[in-house]
């Protein structure tokens, strides 16, 4: 707006003076020629006047000159230069020039004055004197200047106006894209736009500060998340486990994070500028130079183990990761390293060396053989005592499961298989101690003991079963002669007792018919300690023909219903502190081997009632369902905690009970159970709360 009204101002001005001028000039020399007009016809009208000396003629010529009222004064002088006639008549002749001064037109003061020849025929006969006031002149001028003035005024507004209504117009944008910037650089804002008000060239500038915003802002954006790429990784490789050290193409170092620190014992500021051969023991600076000078060229990779001096002159183990740092251009222009320490790995591969040969060395003196197999690729790694064992060639490379049943006695073979097949289908991820006969190449028929183990990933996926096996031929066979040793006495011992027994019935009788109350309490006692050995004798019988594979079965119809009654009378007379109470047993007949179910009830029974307090209950229930009957035992007994559960029902597994210490047992009741249901396709099943209660369960088919 100030330039508009500054340059109007101006031009206006110089307008108006130029005008100004020009008119005053022009507006001179206009009364100059109207008044030398006047001069001449005056001059000419008086010549006559003074050619005959007639001064009255020559004043009304000269009244003529009223007309003019700026002519304030005029006078004719003669040949002589007297005055000869003027006007007006009462001005004084001294205020006339004395003579004609010059003739012709000039200015003086603010008067124009004007001296014309009075001529007839070539003959001067006077000269005519005029002198008019120009004050109009000025005040003309002075009316002129102010027209100009008032137009300047007028033009100035008007040119206000428009460089308003232009202001906002071409400054409006260019306030609006000031205002844009301002709030960018004061917020640092660059995603900010300017508004593009026209497509004129305002509106093009618009767009290209537009457009510049977005490429600063693109690039403030890249150099944003450069510097948090580099803050990223800065930080990772402060709070890196490995020792990360920096170095130019020199080797001298130039940066040491935290885990160098540690790792070598000098500080970032101790070894910035050194170089890094420092750090490296004598015999490794030239293999891990040739290491870099290959890096370079690129015919090797940067990794390798190596040796690192520590502050205090200790090696440690490294695995060093050399890589070359590179700028934009590809140019190399440093060297990045990154060491681990690898001394406790180094540690624990020798111990690994001499853990193994140890093993080998047990193994070999043991006799042991060692079998590994991956349960994902079903490959199997036998060594060859291992093979010897399971009658299989120590030449041939590839071992399968069939070459493994191949060689097993045919009594054990589905037995195994089926173990196998449940350890290679990852169903039971337990660990396994099972006994085997294998037939060797050599014929021998050997007892092997396998104990192995599956090894899982974190998801609980088998990976290998590694273990060992055994040869227990020879320690089988003892077993064997003690177990048939052990059925003959049990055998033997029997009939005498079961004779003892019946004699003990018959002076029971006698004396409870004679009343006599000593000897029915003597002899009452002796009957049921002599049916616990019998119990105990029976139950080792049947473990012994159990372990012989030489349980038989001999099934009959019979009313489980009395059965139970008869064990369950039995055990009351035995175990006459508990309440033991039938329930839901009526009308039961099954087909099984009565005495071995009655076996299996008196364990069950007698169990209830060890492990539980003096006066609780053990209820004996039946349920029938489906051709089937569910047969409960439950008591209100010390129960038995999930750990023990699973082992519940092996062979001498006794639970060890604070309070029941002194309770006898040989921890056969429970695996005897558990063999003669699964001879009558049954299962034993326990449902067992610690301090509440066991109630254990089998189902067998109703005949
Ligand atoms: P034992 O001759 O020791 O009774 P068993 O094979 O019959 O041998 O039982 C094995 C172990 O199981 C016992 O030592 C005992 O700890 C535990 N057990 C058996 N029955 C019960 C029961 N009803 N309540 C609590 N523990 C029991």
């Amino acid at each position: 707006m100030s330039i508009i009204l500054l340059t109007c101002t101006i031009i206006l001005l110089l307008i108006s003076s130029i005008y100004i001028i020009l008119e005053y000039y022009a507006d001179k020399e206009s009364i100059r020629k109207s008044i030398a007009t006047t001069g001449i016809i005056v001059a000419s009208n008086s010549s006559a006047a003074v050619a005959f000396q007639s001064p009255q003629d020559a004043e009304e010529i000269l009244q003529a000159l009223k007309a003019n009222k700026n002519i304030v004064s005029a006078c004719i002088f003669d040949k002589s230069n007297n005055i000869f006639a003027k006007y007006p008549d009462s001005i004084p002749n001294k205020e006339f020039p004395s003579k004609p001064i010059k003739k012709g037109y000039y200015f003086e003061d603010n008067f124009l004055i004007n001296f014309e020849p009075i001529v007839q025929q070539d003959f001067e006969l006077g000269t005519l004197y005029i002198k008019t006031d120009l004050h109009f002149l000025y005040n003309q001028m002075r009316i002129k200047v102010l027209i100009a003035l008032s137009l300047m005024a007028i033009s100035l507004a008007i040119a206000f106006l428009l460089s308003y209504y232009l202001q906002k117009k071409i400054s409006g944008p260019i306030v609006a894209l000031e205002k844009t910037a301002k709030i960018i650089s004061k917020d640092n804002d660059y995603s900010v736009r300017a508004i593009k008000a026209s497509d004129d060239e305002i509106g093009s500038f618009t767009d290209a500060f537009n457009q510049m915003l977005h490429q600063i802002e693109v690039q403030n954006q890249q150099i944003i998340s450069a510097n948090e790429e580099s803050l990223k990784l800065a930080a990772i490789v402060e709070s890196s486990g490995d020792a990360i050290i920096g170095t130019s193409l020199d080797l001298n170092i130039t940066s040491w994070n935290r885990s160098a620190e540690k790792l070598l014992g000098y500080t970032a500021d101790e070894m910035i500028g050194i170089s890094a051969v420092r750090i490296l023991p004598e015999n490794q600076q030239s293999k891990c130079l040739a290491v870099l000078e290959k890096l370079k060229d690129g015919s090797q990779e940067g990794s390798f183990e190596t040796q690192f001096l520590t502050k205090d002159r200790q090696l440690v183990d490294i695995s060093l990761a050399i890589s070359l740092i590179k700028n934009s251009d590809g140019t190399i222009v440093g060297i990045s390293k990154i060491a681990r320490d690898i001394s406790l790995q180094k540690q624990h591969e020798r111990l690994i060396i001499e853990n193994e040969e140890h093993l080998r060395l047990a193994t070999q003196a043991a006799e042991l053989g060692t079998f590994d197999t991956n349960l994902a690729t079903g490959s199997i790694n036998l060594d060859v005592r291992c093979r010897e064992l399971l009658g299989l060639d120590a030449e041939t490379a590839e071992i399968d499961y069939k070459s493994i049943y191949l060689n097993l006695h045919a009594d054990d073979k589905k037995r195994i298989k089926s173990i196998i097949k449940s350890i290679a289908t990852g169903i039971d991820l337990d660990s396994y101690d099972i006994e085997f006969r294998t037939v060797g190449q050599d014929k021998k028929v050997r007892w092997i003991r396998a104990r192995g183990k599956i090894l899982i990933n974190e998801h609980q996926k088998p990976l290998r079963f590694i273990g060992a096996i055994l040869d227990i031929t020879n320690s089988k066979n003892e077993e064997l002669r003690k177990n048939d040793f052990i059925a003959i006495i049990s055998h033997e011992l029997k009939t005498p007792l079961t004779t003892i027994r019946a004699y003990i019935q018959l002076l029971l009788r006698k004396a409870l018919q004679e009343n006599d109350n000593y000897r029915i309490s003597a002899l009452t006692k002796t009957e049921s300690q002599a049916k616990k050995m019998i119990t105990m004798i029976h139950s080792f019988l049947s473990l012994a023909r159990i372990e012989d594979g030489k349980l038989h079965l001999l099934k009959e119809k019979f009313s489980l219903t009395t059965l139970i009654d008869e064990i369950v009378n039995d055990a009351i007379l035995l175990n006459p502190s508990n309440k033991i109470v039938i329930e839901n047993t009526a009308d039961i007949s099954i087909y099984a081997d009565k005495d071995k179910i009655g076996q299996v009830l008196t364990n069950l029974i007698s169990n209830a009632c060890k492990y539980s307090s003096l006066n609780s209950t053990v209820t004996i229930s039946c349920e029938k369902s489906n051709r089937k009957v569910k047969v409960c035992v439950k008591d209100e007994g010390i129960g038995i905690s999930p750990k023990d559960q699973k082992k519940l029902f092996t062979r001498f597994y006794r639970v060890e009970h604070e309070q029941k210490k002194t309770v006898s047992g040989f921890g056969i009741g429970l695996f005897l159970v558990a063999e003669i249901l699964h001879y009558h396709h049954s299962k034993i099943e326990l449902d067992s709360i610690e301090g509440v209660g066991s109630t254990f369960h089998f189902t067998i088919d109703l005949a």
